[in-house]
């Protein structure tokens, strides 16, 4: 199932082309191949045979050598100057990330422009959890922590859940119990093999376009060859190249701002202004320290979930030291242990922007977050790092300290310590402001009712939809890739036309009402007839069994059927059901 690109032939058809084998895009095209011809395209290699990525003590190492050139993370610093790094690698940043794993808070669920069915999301989450997701065990670090949020108020104690939920808990992990890691690249045991071709080393330069329609992707391989995927009829290509890749990808073929694209001389296939606005990043602020007692590498599994925009999380690190190359006294390995606390605001509102670096694909683009612009951003981190003052002060962290010169207990501090004066707002926000760095969980560029519909359709353009983080305005929660993971499996229910019949097979009919509402395909008229026939069909399963009730079924079944072949989709019909 998965190959090399460079053995793909130069031209081929399929039902559906995935840019980016990513967090979304994995889960997606598993899906996708149970009815359909998919193809995967994927800019890194397949990551298996990297040790470091495949257990959590290689966290740090991954992104230290995030510089070259196909080197699994990708390095990319903001304009504000905020060191960054993203997926490079089938998995994509599942594969590089700290595993934590959270759903999302129901506010979400409300505020991202897009129709959810809760019941279906949730069997969504499921089928990811059961293959992917473990209960950590919790050492040292993790523990104390846990006990400091406590301590601290952040309360109550939810135990282990993967739910949201206000109050201190631990987490799922994607590292197992013998801390083997797990992406959602493992999704793709799902897919049907003889439907699925997953091409690593395919880097996608353009999508290919007639029109405002999308009829396929323009790929290179690692030997400089390049590819045509084209669609076959009633096909979409599906972007899933991640909050960098797809608002770059989506300029780089030509949909975006006019006169911007027009400054690099790029044809300006579809005007679409918001292309590579609203991009968001969730600033991280915290503090680092040097433990008195030795700790076991963690990175995150517990989380506080305060009621003041703040979430709290902490991890350990054992950061090797090789001794210097030349020195005849120390030839072993030293090893340092660190342990961090860190805040990330929920949100953020503030807002900013992707632009080109250059037309190569292979440059990041530049980057700009606008980090606490907006005032309510800065009062979350302010809060955020005075709960974590508080955690310093718990007696679950003062074994953690060293004596100081007058002997007694305080903290090694590695970096700047937090403001002594904690109520002085101005203090705490310029400590904000200064030692802002990244979580990792940047996500925009093209958000709902932007540059998608809520079916997840570029607004333009046919035949072409964004699955991934680019897409929502607001982190999911905690930790975003719990969510990722559930709207690659359900995204084929936001966006295809299909839906209509998986939603009647599986009796769903919430789904199904969504859907009639946000296909932009259909007519008013046939609205209303979907409409009239779904509750016709409502009201035949909330009655018992009886022989007029089966009669009125098949009528509505019939009915739905002829209407989706009208609209000469009857072969995808034909070709089976989702989801199951
Ligand atoms: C270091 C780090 C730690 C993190 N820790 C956590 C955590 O503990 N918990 C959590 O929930 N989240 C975490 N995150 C965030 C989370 O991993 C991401 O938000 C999420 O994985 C993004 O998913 P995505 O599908 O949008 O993009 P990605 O998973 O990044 O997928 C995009 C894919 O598209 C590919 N691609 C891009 N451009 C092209 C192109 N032109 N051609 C072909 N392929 C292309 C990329 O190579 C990549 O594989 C972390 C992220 C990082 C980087």
């Amino acid at each position: 199932m998965v190959v090399n690109a460079s053995e793909l032939p130069p031209e081929d058809y399929y039902d559906y082309i995935i840019v980016g084998g990513g967090t979304a895009g994995c889960p997606l095209a598993a899906t996708l191949s149970q009815s359909f011809r998919v193809l995967v395209l994927e800019r890194g290699g397949a990551g298996s045979e990297n040790p470091n990525l495949m257990n959590q003590e290689g966290f740090l190492s991954n992104l230290l050598n995030a510089e070259t050139e196909d080197s699994p993370a990708q390095a990319f610093i903001s304009e504000e100057g905020v060191p960054n790094a993203r997926g490079r690698v089938l998995g994509g940043s599942s594969a590089i990330n700290a595993g934590f794993y959270s759903r999302a808070h129901r506010d979400f669920f409300l505020k991202s422009g897009l129709p959810w069915d809760l019941a279906l999301v949730n069997r969504s989450y499921q089928w990811v959890e059961k293959e992917i997701v473990f209960r950590p065990n919790l050492k040292t670090w993790q523990s104390a922590v846990r006990d400091g949020l406590l301590e601290a108020g952040v309360t109550p104690y939810n135990g282990f859940t993967l739910d949201h939920a206000k109050g201190t808990k631990i987490g799922g992990s994607t590292f197992d119990t013998s801390g083997t890691r797990h992406t959602s690249a493992d999704l793709l045991r799902h897919a049907r093999s003889s439907n699925i071709k997953v091409a690593v080393h395919a880097t996608v330069e353009r999508l290919l376009l007639a029109g405002s329609t999308a009829i396929g992707a323009l790929y290179r391989d690692q030997m400089g060859g390049h590819h045509h995927a084209f669609l076959r009829e009633h096909g979409e290509v599906i972007l899933s190249a991640g909050a960098i890749g797809s608002p770059q990808l989506l300029l780089l073929s030509g949909i975006g701002p006019r006169p911007y694209l027009s400054s690099w001389g790029i044809p300006v296939a579809h005007h679409l202004p918001y292309v590579g606005h609203f991009l968001y990043d969730n600033p991280r602020n915290g503090i680092t320290i040097l433990p008195s007692l030795p700790l076991d590498h963690s990175l995150i599994q517990v989380v506080g979930i305060t009621d003041s925009g703040a979430y709290i999380e902490a991890a350990s690190n054992v950061i090797p030291f090789t001794s210097p190359r030349h020195t005849t006294f120390v030839r072993s390995p030293l090893y340092l242990t660190v342990a961090t606390i860190i805040s990330k605001i929920s949100g953020p509102l503030s807002a900013g922007f992707l632009r080109l670096a250059s037309t190569d694909v292979d440059a990041n683009p530049r980057v700009r977050f606008n980090y606490f612009i907006n005032p309510l951003d800065l009062e979350r981190c302010v809060n955020g790092t005075r709960k974590i003052a508080q955690i310093l002060r718990s007696r679950a962290l003062k074994d953690f300290k060293f004596s100081n010169w007058f002997g007694e207990p305080d903290f090694r501090f590695i970096g700047p310590a937090l403001p002594l004066h904690q109520t002085d707002y101005t203090r705490m926000a310029d400590f904000c402001r200064r030692t802002v760095s990244t979580i990792w969980h940047y996500h925009g560029g093209c958000v709902v009712g932007r540059v998608v519909d809520p079916t997840l359709k570029v607004i333009g353009v046919d035949s072409l939809r964004i699955v991934d983080g680019s897409v929502f305005s607001v982190s999911p929660g905690t930790n975003p890739q719990a969510t990722l993971m559930m709207l690659g499996r359900y995204a084929l229910c936001l966006s295809l036309f299909h839906c209509v019949f998986f939603s009647c097979l599986t009796i769903n009919h919430r789904a199904l009402i969504l859907q009639v509402f946000w296909v932009e395909d259909y007519q008013r008229k046939e609205r209303i007839l979907i409409l009239g026939s779904m509750f016709l069909f409502q009201i035949v399963n909330v009655t018992v069994d009886c022989q007029t009730c089966r009669k009125h079924q098949s009528f509505a079944f019939t009915f739905l059927f002829l209407l989706y072949m009208k609209r000469g989709c009857i072969f995808k019909f034909i070709r089976g059901s989702f989801l199951q």
